[in-house]
C-alpha cells in the first residue's frame, strides 16, 4: 500500500526506518502504512490507534514486535481469537481467527500521537475496509481515538441513529443502528496503560470475552 497523504507521517516512518532502535539495527524496517491483519470475512474487528515506531512499523504486522502486541494477542489467543500468544515477526506462523485488526491511522506517528488531519486523513482507508468488512458483527475499539473514528464514519454515513451519545468508556457497549456491529470500547493496550494499571489483563481479557460471548463459540 503505497499513500503519501500525510507528509509528516511518510517523513517520520522513513527516518525511524533508517535511524533504527539499536536493538533491531540487524533488521530492516517495514517503514511505510501498515495494512491490516487477518481474514476478510472475520466478525470481530479489532480497531486501533496506529502502528508503533518499533513495533509494527518495523515488522509490518498490526501490533506485532512491540509491548502493545505482547499484552494484546495472549488475550486474543485465550479468547479463541488467535493462533498463537506470541506475535514477533510477520512470518512467526500467527493466524487471526475469524478476527481482523485495522487501525485509525495506518502510519506511525510521533509519540503515538497521530493529528487530527491525520487522522481524517486515513478515514477514508478505514471507511473503504469497513464496506468490505460485510460480516462484522462486533467491533472492538481499543482507545477513544479509534471510538471517535468509528462514530465519525457512521455519522458520516448517517447511520449513527441510536438516542443515546456514546461515550467512551472501558467496557461499555453500543448498537448504534438495530442493523449494525456491537461497538465495545476498551482502553488501548499501550505501554502507558498496562504499566500503570489502567488496563489489566482481567479487565481486557473481559472485553474479549463478551465479544466471544455475542458472536458464540461456532461461526
Ligand atoms: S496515515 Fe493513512 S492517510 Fe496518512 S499517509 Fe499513512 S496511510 Fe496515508
Amino acid at each position: 500500500m503505497a499513500c503519501r497523504r500525510c507528509p509528516r507521517l511518510a517523513a517520520y516512518t522513513r527516518e525511524v526506518a533508517a535511524v533504527k532502535r539499536r536493538a533491531y539495527l540487524a533488521e530492516t524496517y517495514w517503514g511505510r502504512p501498515v495494512p491490516s491483519f487477518g481474514p476478510g470475512d472475520a466478525r470481530l474487528l479489532i480497531l486501533g490507534l496506529a502502528p508503533g515506531a518499533h513495533g509494527a512499523n518495523r515488522t509490518g504486522r498490526a501490533f506485532t514486535g512491540d509491548r502493545s502486541g505482547a499484552f494484546l494477542y495472549p488475550v486474543l489467543y485465550k479468547t479463541g481469537f488467535a493462533s498463537q500468544p506470541e506475535s514477533l515477526s510477520r512470518d512467526d506462523g500467527l493466524t487471526l481467527i475469524d478476527a481482523r485488526i485495522a487501525s485509525a491511522v495506518r502510519c506511525a506517528p510521533p509519540d503515538n500521537k497521530p493529528t487530527p488531519d491525520e487522522i481524517r486523513n486515513c478515514r477514508s482507508w478505514l471507511e473503504r475496509e469497513l464496506r468490505l468488512l460485510t460480516r462484522v458483527k462486533v467491533i472492538v475499539a481499543l482507545g477513544k481515538i479509534a471510538f471517535d473514528d468509528y462514530l465519525a464514519i457512521e455519522r458520516a454515513r448517517g447511520k449513527l441513529t441510536t438516542e443515546v451519545t456514546p461515550k467512551f468508556a472501558h467496557g461499555a457497549e453500543y448498537r448504534l443502528r438495530e442493523d449494525g456491529p456491537l461497538l465495545i470500547c476498551s482502553y488501548h493496550p499501550s505501554q502507558q496503560n498496562t504499566s500503570t494499571g489502567r488496563l489489566t489483563e482481567p479487565m481486557f481479557r473481559a472485553v474479549f470475552t463478551r465479544a466471544r460471548e455475542y458472536l458464540g463459540r461456532d461461526r
